[in-house]
């Protein structure tokens, strides 16, 4: 195909232009500040710290503006300056650009102002967060010449990366502990990957993983791959920013699994400020943890600075991580922002998913209903004020762990195909509804 007719059918594939062109400069160790190529590395070999990837943030706020991000794709890509990869062509299965939901009904019945839900539930093509890192992860993997990814999950992830390495033609090998959810198994299975139900916990599987990634030669996104994985959360960061009107909130409240996701959301902001983006604001930062599986919650309670590992039992096993790898930097964020981690019990998760089912039409899965619980629990606390603008961030869909809610829902009302038959049953429902009522009154 000739230069000019190659650009006419992929228009996205033109000469490279200032915005197109690398803006990472390699990876740096968080804890000594040692300097390492872009290459599928995670950790440091000088002080086993994490590695995390470097900006030139000088050319970075010399290409972007408001405008050239709002004339970008809809998708994580409109801020591919930000994120570490080099192709001009990413994979872009519509990660993204999820709704901003002002949430006037659940402020109201919690007593707060100003409240906005992040609706990643509703995310593509596997409606989790998870989507957003991964798509940055297989396009670095390609990068790198991988062809084969893989990944250590607790449900979402595996979805995600059976779903994209599909799109992209990779080879998938995903690894989850044996005890998942059918509908995070199923949503897995359907893109044909090959499947490791691990019998163990998601450390377990973890632990393992790391030990294949040496062996095999493959990308692990969350593993070798990790750096690049963990930048794909900053979008988060900055949807949020830009959807408010190129402004940062006052306060965000977010699931905490490893703590990545905390970590880049605020990572993000910081960067927009950095550029000249938005404008610098003190943001306060809330996580969320399941009691069942609450190492990072505990340390911040006792105020201690180190995490110390848990056996999970909770059903919210999307963020049931025991031992985990960011729960330091989650920890020093909450404290210095002046936010809080809680934890909220089972029957309070399923709680809060019914709440924000009933008040805002949005169905979200476990730790999405451990986000909204806990939310609650600081608004009762007085740990948010009702005046601050505050974003509590929802991860993930309901249809995936319907488990969870089985038996606390209503049924459906089966009746004849006769008028009179609707007619009794609608009055039984009326009927019903009037006692629930007056219940809720004594
Ligand atoms: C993975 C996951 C998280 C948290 O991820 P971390 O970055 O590991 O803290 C939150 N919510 C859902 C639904 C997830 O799948
Ligand atoms: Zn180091």
């Amino acid at each position: 195909m000739t230069q000019a007719l190659e650009s006419l059918t992929h228009p996205q594939t033109q000469t490279r232009t200032p915005e197109t062109a690398a803006t990472f400069t390699g990876l740096r160790c968080k804890e000594c500040g040692a300097e390492y190529e872009a290459k599928a590395l995670h950790v440091c070999e000088l002080c086993f710290g994490p590695l995390e990837v470097m900006y030139d943030y000088s050319t970075l706020s010399q290409v972007v503006t408001r405008k050239r991000i709002e004339a970008g794709p809809k998708s994580i890509w409109r801020y591919r300056p930000f994120l570490p990869v080099t192709s001009d062509t990413p994979i872009d299965v519509g990660t993204g650009m999820t709704p901003l939901l002002k949430a006037n009904r659940l402020a109201r019945r919690l007593g707060i102002k100003n409240l906005y839900i992040k609706n990643d539930a509703v995310n593509m093509p596997t409606l989790s967060f998870k989507d957003r890192v991964v798509s940055v992860a297989l396009t670095r993997a390609q990068e790198l010449g991988f062809t084969t990814v893989s990944c250590a999950s607790t449900g979402n992830l595996a979805n995600s990366t059976a779903a994209i390495a599909a799109h992209a033609g990779l080879d998938c090998c995903v690894f989850i502990p044996a005890d998942l959810e059918a509908g995070k198994v199923l949503g897995t299975l359907i893109y044909s990957p090959t499947v490791m139900a691990v019998q163990g916990n998601y450390d377990q599987v973890n632990r393992l993983c790391s030990e294949v990634a040496n062996t095999h030669g493959w990308g692990f996104v969350n593993i070798n791959l990790r750096p690049y994985y963990s930048e794909g959360s900053k979008t988060l960061g900055f949807e949020v920013a830009e959807q408010l009107g190129w402004q940062l909130p006052d306060h965000i409240v977010a699931p905490l699994a490893s703590g990545s996701l905390f970590g880049k959301i605020y990572k993000g902001f910081n960067e927009f400020v950095k550029v000249g983006l938005v404008e610098e604001k003190a943001v306060r930062f809330s996580g969320a943890q399941a009691e069942g599986c609450s190492p990072i919650a505990q340390a911040f309670e006792e105020g201690r600075d180190f995490v110390t590992p848990v056996k999970p039992n909770t059903i919210a096993k999307s963020i049931a991580i025991g031992n985990p790898a960011d729960g330091v930097y989650a920890l020093d964020i909450a404290r210095k922002t002046n936010g809080n981690i809680e934890a909220v019990n089972d029957t309070e998760i399923v709680e809060g998913i019914k709440l924000l089912a009933e008040t805002e039409g949005i169905f979200t899965e476990t730790a999405g209903g451990t986000t909204i619980a806990v939310l609650k629990k600081l608004v009762e606390a007085g740990k948010i004020d009702p005046d601050e603008t505050t974003v509590a961030y929802i991860t993930g869909n309901g249809l995936k762990t319907q488990e969870a809610v089985q038996g606390v829902i209503g049924e459906p009302l089966t009746i004849d195909p006769k008028l009179d038959s609707f007619e009794r049953a609608l009055d039984r429902a009326r009927t019903l509804e009037r006692l629930d009522w007056q219940q809720t009154l004594v």
